[in-house]
């Protein structure tokens, strides 16, 4: 299964970023549409890795940018309502640009000295960018 795959890389990953006295809150990454992963499937595989770390309670978001497309002919970028959208210079050719990127946006922690009465403080430790999981 090819988001089960991914789950288990993501983790791999994110336990770079989690300091030893941490605990790991949300795990958010961007999935181009492009990337032909269903994001329901992956909130299932990711259920299943969490379990399985010391962080089961580890939320994962995955935010989905929009497809873009350039045009050839006279160089325009825009975000399509459609794939096959022409573009305003009545050029008929466009091509998808990007869509297809699978990155680790942000990491977020809390520090497992306080108890769970208090007030949490999620604080992000970094932005790694755009590490490429896959
Ligand atoms: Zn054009």
């Amino acid at each position: 299964m090819h988001e089960m795959s991914l789950a288990v890389d993501l983790m791999e990953l994110v336990k770079r970023y989690v300091p030893p006295s941490a605990y790991l809150m949300t795990v958010t990454v961007r999935i181009g549409p492009m990337h032909g992963v269903v994001a329901e499937a992956l909130q299932w595989a990711w259920s299943a890795v969490r379990g399985q770390s010391a962080w089961p309670q580890a939320k994962l978001v995955i935010e989905t940018p929009p497809w873009r497309l350039s045009c050839p002919r006279c160089g325009r970028l825009w975000e399509p309502a459609t794939v096959d959208e022409h573009c305003t210079c009545g050029s008929v050719h466009a091509d998808i640009e990007g869509g297809d990127e699978f990155a680790l946006v942000s990491v977020e922690v809390a520090d497992s000295d306080e108890s769970v009465e208090n007030q949490p403080r999620p604080e992000v430790v970094g932005h790694c960018g755009l590490a490429t999981v896959v």
